[in-house]
Order: structure tokens, then C-alpha cells, then sequence
């Protein structure tokens, strides 16, 4: 299971709206509980990728900076999220081959003319880059 405060999880559906009809990208800092993810914040990344409509691309500074954060504290980068802006939420064969992180939580969000319709969580499995669904909880932010 994968938690967000609801502030965070909007914060991705207006990321995904409003970068149609390219691909949103970002970042999941958080931490790791018990085999469950808790996301403490989002941050959103400009999509590098050349094609920025049919791939995504995080920014490799936006990961470096909270990687260096996270040697300083109890949180860590536990996924990433990206959109798929005429699509359902459902990873691409060019995602499964780029799913080799297995502590990297992906989330991807499906739009259908321009607006979110679908919201899915995977975690990456061994041995076969494979992806596996797992909920999504959305929790009240304090
Ligand atoms: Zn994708």
C-alpha cells in the first residue's frame, strides 16, 4: 500500500493536467514502513525527455538534490510518478523496461481528454522487472 496526504496526491493530479499533452514527471520523498510507502511530499520535475508526449525523462538534479537530503535524515526517495496524457494508468513496455529500481514505487496517473481519470500505484518485483499493483491511500494531510 502506498499512503499520500491528499494535498500531495492533488498536487500530482494538477501536475498531470496541466502538462497535457505532455507527460508530468516527479519525484515521491517519503519514507518506507512495514512494506508500505508513506509519501510526505511530491516533487514535481520538469519532463527532460525529448519527446516530453510520449516519454518522460526526471530531471537527474532534482533526484541528486534529495538523494544528498536524504543521507541527512529518515526520509528518502521512495518513488516517482508520471502521467500518461491520452492513456490508462498502466505501465508501457517502455516503462517495464526501465523498471529496474525495485525500492522505487511508480505512480502513474491516466488522463482521457485532458483530465485525470485514473490514479495506480506499482511496485517494481524481482526477478522479471515486472510490475505489480498496489493500492493507493489517500489520507488527510495535516
Ligand atoms: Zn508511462
Amino acid at each position: 500500500m502506498i499512503f499520500f496526504p491528499n494535498n500531495s496526491m492533488r498536487q500530482i493530479i494538477i501536475d498531470a493536467e496541466e502538462s497535457c499533452p505532455e507527460e508530468a514527471c516527479g519525484l515521491l520523498w517519503g519514507k518506507r514502513c512495514e512494506g508500505d510507502v508513506h509519501v510526505s511530499s511530491v516533487h514535481r520535475s520538469k519532463n527532460c525527455a525529448e519527446d516530453p508526449q510520449t516519454k518522460f525523462e526526471i530531471n537527474p538534479q532534482l533526484r541528486f538534490d534529495l538523494e544528498r537530503l536524504a543521507r541527512e535524515g529518515e526520509m528518502d526517495v521512495v518513488g516517482l510518478y508520471h502521467s500518461h496524457p491520452n492513456g490508462p494508468a498502466k505501465p508501457s513496455k517502455i516503462d517495464l523496461s526501465r523498471a529496474w529500481e525495485t525500492a522505487l514505487t511508480w505512480v502513474i496517473i491516466g488522463l482521457e481528454e485532458g483530465k485525470v481519470v485514473e490514479k495506480k500505484a506499482y511496485k517494481v518485483e524481482k526477478p522479471k522487472e515486472r510490475f505489480v499493483e498496489i493500492d493507493i491511500q489517500v489520507v488527510n494531510s495535516q
